[in-house]
Order: C-alpha cells, then sequence, then structure tokens
C-alpha cells in the first residue's frame, strides 16, 4: 500500500524513520511516497505547504506527518491550518491514556479529545479595522458544529465509550457557542445509548485539573480543542520538558482524507541529536494501520509500546531513560516480536 510521508523540519526526520521501521517490523509492507513540507520546502519551493503535497495527499489519501514549522515573518499561513482546511480534515482525534511506568499525579486516564478543525477562531478570518484595532472571526456553521459531534458520537458507538462531553462557552458566546450547542443537543438525541454532557470549557478546566479520570469523549470548537489537547498530554506525561508531547498520538480525519501525526512540535532544541522520543508517531502510525484496515498490526504496536514503556529499558530522556530515538525503537521492535 502507497502511504504519503512528510517527514517534516527539526526532529521530524528522525521520529518518522523510527516509525517507519516499526510499520515495517509489524510485517505492514508499506510504499511511502515522500513529499515535503515546513523548512525544507519553504527553502526548495518558497514555500512550506507546496501544492504538489496537498495534491500527493489527494491521490494517495492518506499521509503520516512529523512535526512541520511554519516559518515567520514571510506571511506564510500555518502549515497545520492549510492542511486541514485544504483537505477538509475537519475533525483532531487525540487519545490520552495513562502509560505504564510514567509517574504522574493522575491514574487512570483515559479520555479522547475530538477538535473541530477548520472553523471557529481558528478560521484565519482576520483583518485590522484601523491601525492598532484588529478583529478575529469565530466562525461556527451549523453543517460543521454537527459533522464534530456526530463524528464524536460515532468514534463513542465505535469504540464503546461511555460518554460524550460538549465543551463550550455558550454563557458568554451566545450566538457562535449557542449555536454549537443546540446542535451538540440536536445530535445527541440520535445516540440515547451515549451519555452526553454539556460544560463550560473553564469547568473543564478545574476538573481536568482535579481528576481527569471523569472525561471519556469530548468534543470543542478548534481553539479550546488546541489548547485542552496539549493540557490532557500534560496529564499523562512525565515531568520536565516536553511533558507528554513525546507520547500522544494524533490522527485528521476528513470525509475523504486522512493525516496522523504527533502532537509535539519539531523541538528545535534537541533535532539532530538522535534523542528524540519517537513514540507519539509510532502511536499515530498505529491509528494510521486501523484506519487503513491494518487495525490488527496497529494493536500489536500499541501493545509492543506498552510493554516497552513498562520495562522501561533503553528510554529516552525525556521519559527519564539515558537511551536515545534509536534504543528505544528497538526496544518497541524487539517487543513486537514476542
Ligand atoms: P512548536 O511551535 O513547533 O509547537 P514548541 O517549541 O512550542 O514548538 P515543541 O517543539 O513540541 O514545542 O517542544 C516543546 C518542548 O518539548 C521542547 O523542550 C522539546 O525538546 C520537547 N519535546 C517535544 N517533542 C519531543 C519529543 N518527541 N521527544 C523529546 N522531547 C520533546
Amino acid at each position: 500500500m502507497q502511504i504519503v510521508l512528510i517527514e517534516g523540519d527539526g526532529i521530524g526526520p528522525e521520529v518518522t524513520q523510527a516509525a517507519c521501521r516499526v510499520v515495517a517490523a509489524a510485517n505492514v509492507k508499506v510504499d511511502w511516497v515522500k513529499a515535503a513540507a515546513g523548512i525544507p520546502a519553504a527553502e526548495q519551493f518558497g514555500e512550506p505547504l507546496p501544492e504538489e503535497t496537498l495534491e500527493m495527499i489527494r491521490r494517495y489519501r492518506v499521509a503520516l506527518k512529523g512535526p512541520c514549522t511554519t516559518p515567520v515573518g514571510k506571511g506564510y499561513r500555518s502549515i497545520n491550518v492549510r492542511l486541514r482546511q485544504g483537505l477538509e480534515l475537519f475533525a483532531s482525534v487525540r487519545p490520552v491514556n495513562t502509560l505504564p511506568g510514567i509517574k504522574t499525579p493522575y491514574e487512570k486516564v483515559d479520555l479522547i479529545v475530538v477538535r473541530e478543525n477548520t472553523e471557529g477562531l481558528y478560521a484565519g478570518l482576520e483583518h485590522e479595522v484601523v491601525p492598532g484595532v484588529v478583529e478575529s472571526v469565530r466562525l461556527i456553521t451549523r453543517p460543521a458544529a454537527e459533522r464534530i459531534v456526530r463524528f464524536a458520537f460515532e468514534l463513542a458507538r465505535h469504540r464503546g465509550r461511555r460518554m460524550v462531553t460538549f465543551c463550550h462557552k455558550a454563557d458568554v458566546m451566545r450566538l457562535s457557542d449557542g449555536l454549537f450547542l443546540e446542535c451538540a443537543r440536536q445530535v445527541a438525541d440520535d445516540y440515547p445509548f451515549i451519555r452526553f454532557e454539556e460544560k463550560p470549557i473553564d469547568n473543564v478546566c478545574l476538573e481536568m485539573a482535579l481528576d481527569p479520570s471523569e472525561f471519556d469523549v469530548l468534543v470543542m470548537e478548534n481553539l479550546f480543542g488546541d489548547v485542552i489537547s496539549d493540557l490532557a498530554a500534560g496529564l499523562v506525561g512525565p515531568a520536565g520538558p516536553g511533558g507528554g508531547l513525546g507520547l500522544v498520538p494524533g490522527a485528521n480525519y476528513g470525509t475523504r482524507f486522512a493525516v496522523f501525526e504527533a502532537v509535539h512540535g519539531s523541538a528545535p532544541d534537541i533535532a539532530g541529536k538522535g534523542v528524540a522520543n519517537p513514540i507519539a508517531v509510532i502511536r499515530s502510525a498505529a491509528m494510521m494501520l486501523e484506519y487503513v484496515g491494518r487495525g490488527d498490526a496497529g494493536a500489536r504496536i500499541e501493545a509492543a509500546v506498552m510493554k516497552a514503556l513498562k520495562v522501561g529499558i533503553g528510554l529516552t530522556r525525556d521519559l527519564g531513560g539515558d537511551g536515545n530515538t534509536n534504543t528505544l525503537t528497538e526496544q518497541i521492535i524487539k517487543h513486537l516480536a514476542v
């Protein structure tokens, strides 16, 4: 099978290569079709997200992506925002769960953040009214609101989850989140067998800090989802730089295409040293395999990652180990074999 590979920049090439090795070790034959994005693409094509890259994903439908930096100061729009809008990847999914061997103040975290990816405050609709005054439009439309909430309920149904929490700020943003909330309630009516909860986003933050095990599937607009995704990653990661960023996978789904990527950025501080934690991208690749009908291999990879974390040999520095990208990848491959 052919899948697009965007290595990205910074630690991107190191961690995506680790993921390709693990996929091969799980006996899935993938012909990776490389496409450029990020700093290498900006240098080569003068454009950090060339149209050719979008075309390749449209052709092959699925991509595994490393972190990509959008160069600042040249008026480029965010690569991730353009990718999501250009491919209509309307749903971002971040499963966050407690991991073996990682000490955190929380136990039994097992939640999934579903974020609307195309609208909200990240719709990119900003303008200067007069010098010193700018406006950003927070776009909410009924079709997109209904689509993301239905996606969250379908995900909950397929994965046997018990509850969907809709996060909002409808008491302040009465029109925009008022509409979103109305859509959420309507869609929830179609799923009487799954508990539906609606909560102001500030309450969600407080409760997540106190007891994240309360949450199951959460669904929300773009900006809230961006913030909550990183907050949730921090609940399951070790203390120190990066926290859970090197551990949490992510996926962006549309109706026709899907792009799988880690939560973390390109980590320029450790790039090129071979010490980055590859687990987030490896787990994203496992989600990708599930999407392309190889859920068996995806589940084996996920289990091998859990075993490697539990055994704790060859772990990278962010996990408190003295290993590197290669030693951790080899441990995961070893656990795949047994
Ligand atoms: P961006 O703007 O691209 O999100 P950032 O600097 O805000 O970049 P990251 O690049 O994710 O965020 O880095 C934040 C911190 O986490 C850095 O100290 C980095 O070294 C660490 N970090 C991120 N990803 C990893 C990883 N996979 N392995 C180890 N450390 C990581």
